[in-house]
This record gives C-alpha cells, structure tokens and sequence, in this order.
C-alpha cells in the first residue's frame, strides 16, 4: 500500500518510478490493495481527481496522431469497456499479444500471450504433454511476465490501474488478434472518406506499412466496407426512414402528393413491409405547372443504380422560356404496364388531367408505355422523342445524310 502511494504522489510513468513485485501465482495478492484503505489515507479527493485526468489526457503530437500511452499507475478508465479498448490499441501498437485472463465485477487482470524464446536458444521454450485421451497440448514453460492489474472498489465507479509489470520477454507478432477489421475501419475513416474509391490493395499496403502487421486483403476490404456504412449510413435502414422521409416531405411542401405502396404480406402481425414504388410531386411544382398552361409532358424512365435496384421514372413539363420543368418522379420495381399505369394515374389524379383531356406525351417507344398512355388518357396525343429514335437509328445508319432526313 505504501509503495502503490508513493508511486501515485510521484506521478511517473512506469518504468520510471519503483516497481511493485506481485506474485501472480497467488490471487489473493489482488485483495491487497484496497480503495477504502487508500481513501483513509488522507489523500486530497480534489488533487487526485485532478491529477488523474491531466494523467488520462491524450495529446496529440506535432503530426497530429494520439499516441497510444502505456498502463501507468493510477490510471483511470470510466468502464470495462474503456480498458479493453486501450488493450487492445495497446496491443496493436506494441504488436504484443495482450489479453484478459481475469475479468471480474471488482478487478481484471492483464496479461501477454506472447511467444517467450528459450533462453538456452533453440526458438520457443515450448513444452509438448499428452492428455488422457491422447491428444498433444502444447504449452510455455515461461510466460511472459507483462502483467496490469486494474481494480475499482464498490462505491467507486472509477477503475485504477493497481500494478503495472511493464516488461516483456516475449517475441513481437506481425498477427495480432486485436487488429480487428472494426478497428482498422476506425482508422481509415478519413482516407475513405475523402476518396471512396481508393483501391483495398493501397489502402492494404498502407495499412501495413503504418502498423507494421500483415494484414489481408480480405480484412482490409471488410474494413472499408465498415468504413463506408459508417460513412454514407446503411441502405436498408434508410428504407426504415422512408416514412418519416414522407411526413417530412408532406411538411415543408405544402400541397405535396406522396404515394407509398408496398408489396402484400399475408401476415398481417408483422410490423415491417416490403417496400414496391413510391411516388412524389412536390407541391410548389404541380401549382407552377398549373400556372403556366403548357399542354405538353415529356415522360421517361431510367436504371437506379446500388445493391437495390429498381427504376426510376419521370415527367417534365416545359415552363414559359421553353426550359424543362421537372413535374413528378417514382422509384417503380421496373418499367412495365403496370408501374407506368400507376404512375399515369398518380400523375393524372395530381394535375386534374381526366381521360377526355388532349394533352402531348413525348416519350421513348419503350413496350409498357405505349398501350399505357393508349388506356389512361385515350384522346391524348402521343408523340416519339426524337432524340431517341435518333440514337436507335445510329444503331444501323450512321451520318449526318441519315440525321437530316430525320
Ligand atoms: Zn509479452
């Protein structure tokens, strides 16, 4: 207890000041130092406290970089969860294998797993047995004496580094256990960020070279696709805000049409839905379109892209300098008679457009939309976009003689 305060008053690193000897053979030796002794002690609450945070302060070097700090006594980590972490940043830094043999409500010890090479040469003083049902364990003769031991008391919320045996006799690793795929996404988050299509191979070689460990191509792959979930958020949790998305719309435009439709679950407990189409006219545009009196809609459908694909279609109007005016969009499972009937009539319902009305649709010759537009506004004209049979044409006639008898 005596020489665990005195360390404490110093406020040294490890290494620096004294170190504590503990057997750690004998378990009981944890009960020895006791938090309840050490508040009797008299020692300021304040100066402590204080102390202790200027301790845990990670500062950043001249680049810029946190460096990773060794355990030293007295130091303080808010929960379990914080240690593990310094562990296993620990572990990586010092590419040593670190790990936690004892993991208690009150305590936790950490230890090296780490290769010890035998001292009479000869590699790894390893000692091969054969158990009763004659397998072949291998074993260390010597362990590797690196040992933290972290304990906080009942009233304290607080965890204190106790025992620090800062010494390692072990051989440095190139594969560390702690090197998760989750902790490299951590570090590569910025690089990701500014170039999301930075190859895996660079991103590996400079992985490697920056931690010093062999890492896979897989692991370094994985790790960006955390990286980039983490980033852009998940595809299918954004499908989880489509509702909210619609309230939000239908708030701030006033006039908004929002259709949602999804496809038929015959159980009807479950709470989720799969999603089918969506369609959305914004209320300030259908009230311009109104406005300026232009009998004429272009109509057009295109592939969405990503690892949920589908279509996208949509209608334009013209405004009064001949510009296009975009009108409504929905995002269909594909372009077919029926997704563009439902849009047609989505479409008809939002701009008064009944089946007697003689407006102009442009479109492309594309198989779904011509008997659609024939069924849902039978007196409407129907025109083909000339850009598109221009780009079929090239197919076969190419020239400017072919364009401008076009
Ligand atoms: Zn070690």
């Amino acid at each position: 207890m005596r020489e665990f305060n005195s360390c404490v008053d110093e406020v040294e690193w490890f290494g620096q000041g004294p170190n504590i000897e503990l057997d750690l053979n004998q378990d009981d030796d944890l009960g020895v130092i006791n938090n309840d002794e050490f508040e009797s002690a008299g020692y300021k609450e304040d100066l402590r406290k204080r102390m202790l945070k200027n301790l845990n302060k990670k500062v950043p070097c001249s680049s810029g970089v946190v460096h990773v700090t060794p355990f030293f006594v007295g130091q303080g980590f808010k929960t379990k969860k914080d240690i593990q972490g310094h562990m296993k940043m620990l572990s990586i830094k010092t590419r040593r294998a670190l790990h936690m043999p004892k993991n208690e409500k009150l305590r936790v010890r950490v230890k090296c797993k780490g290769v010890v090479p035998d001292s009479t040469g000869g590699g790894p003083s390893t000692v091969s047995k054969v158990t009763s049902k004659g397998k072949t364990v291998i074993s260390q003769k010597d362990s590797c004496p690196f040992a933290i031991q972290i304990s906080r008391s009942t009233e304290e919320e607080q965890w204190l580094v106790k025992t620090v045996i800062d010494e390692h006799l072990c051989l440095q690793s190139r594969n560390v256990k702690a090197c998760t795929s989750r902790y490299l996404a951590s570090t590569i988050l910025q690089k990701v960020d500014s170039d999301p299509r930075i190859p895996v191979t660079a991103l590996q070689e400079e992985l490697q070279m920056d931690l010093e460990l062999s890492i896979s191509r897989m692991k370094v792959f994985r790790a960006k696709s955390i990286a980039k979930e983490q980033l852009y958020g998940d595809y299918e949790r954004q499908y989880n805000l489509l509702r909210d998305y619609c309230l939000e719309l239908q708030t701030n435009n006033p006039g908004t049409t929002v259709k949602l439709e999804v496809c038929n679950e015959p159980n009807l407990d479950v709470e989720t839905r799969i999603f089918k189409r969506i369609y959305i006219c914004l209320g300030a545009l259908k009230l311009g379109f109104k406005s300026g009196k232009r009998e004429l809609l272009g109509l057009d459908g295109c592939f969405l892209k990503g690892p949920h694909p589908g279509q996208i279609l949509t209608v334009v109007g013209l405004d009064s300098n001949n510009g296009i005016y975009p009108l409504a969009y929905a995002v269909v499972e594909a372009e077919t008679t029926s997704s563009w009937t439902w849009f047609l009539e989505c479409l008809g319902g939002d701009l008064d457009l009944d089946a007697s009305c003689n407006f102009t649709f442009v479109s492309d010759r594309q198989k779904g939309i011509i008997p659609t537009i024939a069924k849902v506004f039978p007196n409407a004209e129907h025109r083909w976009c000339l850009r598109h049979i221009h780009e079929n044409m090239k197919l076969q006639w190419r020239g400017e003689e072919f364009r401008d008898h076009l």
